[in-house]
């Protein structure tokens, strides 16, 4: 595969590409990230380097973590300390900057971990810190909690990602910089930052360089609800910020005194993307912007897939690694091997779900897993509503067990009644299938999780699930998704082939009708799936192979970063070229 700059290591006079995003999910051990958002930010940056694509990476430290899940005996969600220790993982930069919250001095410093790539090409990601004895107490702890606090503390971090970050890189010496991608809205105080340093004084007053600074950034929206969006007070934004920026100059993004960051992100981006093509419709439509692309998610190929598969891809699929295109050709892969790879990968689920529940999951029973955070639109109930019909499917077609995992986020109250509903699942003696809930999902147990079960199932209500990238890590392992037709799998699904939809694509109704219906169709298909597993294995270790051959070949972020490259960073007419002196910004 060809690659972007054909050297080992970066010199910061070449980076021209500055990625910020809140959270960088890189191994569950630095427990700074969340979920989708910050896995994705890190799969980015992981085949960045195996790209050599002269990128640096900027989030805050998020030093006490999101936070460690323990469910109580009663099915309640426990949310206990997370922190992680970034010496152990990164190194401290000499170089401290300043930026200004409330009147108040914050300093920030960075600590720098560096991604090393398939071919030995390292890419630095620089974490943002206040927390030391230069800081007042408040100031100190900005960078602890990932999406934790009030407003005015979501506010300061928001300020330090986008004005913090875009400082620190200046002292760090990359002054070349002339991409910005903002991975979501939440750096997007960097527009007001770059609006204020690329602007001339004239004997007009100031003129303020809105085309240069759309060249700069480019941005990627996540969310495809409107309430999704961060808003904060644009009385709260100035006072916070101070006088030194053109707040003119971002009105258009203030409704009823609100100043929506990812309006202020629309206006000024020159290339905007949603992360499917489904979700860049529906953000063409919530924002009335027809500019907006989509460049659909991926997955980075080394890091989902498990041991087991790892060394049959190496066995048949030399260079798989570098290329995960070559993935194409798994179709040729022996299927016994396929087979023994997944029972492999399936045996070790089994076993740290008997090691941590009760429920004795069986090797050779049909297995489901359904793991992402718990939210309302998710419905990680749907399954069980209609227990009637799963227990007639288990009559006839074959036994069943459903393993789930996932977080609600603390403040979602709905999300986590439905954690318990769940849980009292897992309890029900009258259910008769077993169901085990494996608390605390995070990185590591998805890789087990996205390896070790039969199918993958994805619910959600449509058109809320923008991408959703989990069912790209089982394709990866040969496992199959029977998903809802929205964000991904309708890119991914060929029915029997790559996996099976829920329901259709295009229907006009909602709510208890929509659900209804996908019901109806669900239980039907689980049934036929069923049957299909334990009747036809050969047929099934095809489909197995189809997901690997056709989706994991594609939904990797191999190709997603070529996307992004071709389109959004090299897009034509808006080609990365050095900024003349005076257009450069200067801290
Ligand atoms: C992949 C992953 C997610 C995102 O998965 P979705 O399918 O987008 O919901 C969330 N959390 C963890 C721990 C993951 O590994």
């Amino acid at each position: 595969m060809c690659k972007y700059a054909p050297k080992d290591s970066f010199n910061k006079e070449d980076v021209t590409i500055a990625y910020f995003s809140m959270e960088i999910g890189l191994t569950s051990k630095m427990t700074n990230y969340s979920g989708g958002l910050g896995i994705l930010a890190g799969d980015t940056i992981k085949a960045c380097a195996d790209l050599n694509i002269p990128m640096v990476a900027v989030t805050l430290l998020n030093k006490d973590g999101y936070f460690k899940q323990v469910i109580d005996k009663d099915g309640n969600q426990i949310e206990e300390a997370d922190p992680w220790e970034p010496h152990g993982y990164t190194t401290l930069c000499p170089e401290i900057v300043s930026i200004w919250i409330q009147d108040r001095e914050v300093k920030v410093r960075a600590f720098k971990r560096e991604v090393k790539g398939v071919g030995g090409y390292t890419l630095p990601v620089y974490f943002l810190d206040t927390d030391f004895d230069h800081n007042e107490e408040w100031c100190q702890s900005l960078t602890k909690h990932l999406y934790g606090g009030d407003e005015s503390y979501r506010l300061a971090q928001e300020i330090i990602l986008g004005i913090g970050g875009f400082r620190m890189l200046q002292a760090l010496g990359y002054t070349v910089i002339n991409k910005y991608h903002l991975n979501e809205g939440h750096a997007s105080f960097l527009i007001l930052e770059l609006l204020s340093k690329t602007a001339l004084e004239t004997e007009f007053g100031w003129q303020y360089k809105s085309e240069l600074v759309k060249k700069m950034c480019v941005f990627t929206t996540h969310t495809p609800v409107a309430a999704g969006h961060d808003r904060f007070s644009f009385d709260k934004v100035k006072s916070f910020m101070g006088a030194y920026y053109p707040y003119h100059m971002v009105e258009a993004a203030v409704a009823d005194g609100n100043l929506n960051v990812t309006k202020m992100a629309l206006m000024y981006s020159g290339y905007v993307n949603g992360v499917a093509k489904k979700h860049g419709e529906v953000s063409r439509d919530m924002f009335g912007d027809s500019e907006i692309d989509h460049i659909t998610n991926g997955v980075h190929s080394v890091t989902w897939t498990s041991k087991p598969f790892k060394k049959v891809f190496d066995k048949y699929i030399p260079g798989w690694r570098e290329d995960p295109f070559t993935l194409r050709s798994a179709w040729g892969i022996p299927s016994d091997e396929v087979w023994d790879a997944h029972l492999e990968a399936k045996r070790k689920l089994i076993e740290i779900i008997n090691e941590k529940t009760n429920e004795n999951f069986e090797e050779n029973v049909f297995t489901i897993g359904f793991a992402r955070r718990f939210t309302q639109y998710k419905r990680p109930m749907f399954i069980f509503k209609n227990e009637a019909a799963l227990r007639n499917i288990i009559s006839r077609s074959g036994k069943i067990q459903i393993v789930f995992a996932g977080k609600a986020h603390p403040k979602d109250f709905e999300g986590k009644g439905i954690l318990k509903e769940v849980i009292e699942k897992v309890k029900d003696p009258n259910l008769k299938i077993k169901v085990a809930f494996l608390e605390n999902y995070n990185m590591e147990l998805a890789g087990y999780l996205t390896s070790g079960v039969d199918i993958w199932l994805n619910n959600p209500q449509r058109p809320m699930e923008a991408s959703g990238t989990s069912g790209m890590k089982a394709a990866h392992n040969g496992i199959p998704s029977l998903s809802i037709l929205d964000g991904w799998w309708i890119e991914g699904h060929i029915e029997g082939v790559t996996g099976w939809a829920i329901g259709e694509e295009n229907y006009r109704c909602s709510g208890e009708t929509a659900e209804q219906r996908e019901l109806d169709d669900f239980y039907k298909k689980l049934g036929m799936i069923v049957r299909f597993y334990y009747k036809d294995r050969k047929s099934w270790v095809k489909v197995m192979k189809n997901a690997i051959t056709i989706n994991a070949s594609f939904f990797n972020t191999h190709r997603m970063v070529h996307q992004y490259v071709l389109n959004a960073y090299f897009k034509a007419g808006n080609v990365v070229e050095k900024p003349s002196d005076s257009e450069t910004p200067k801290a």
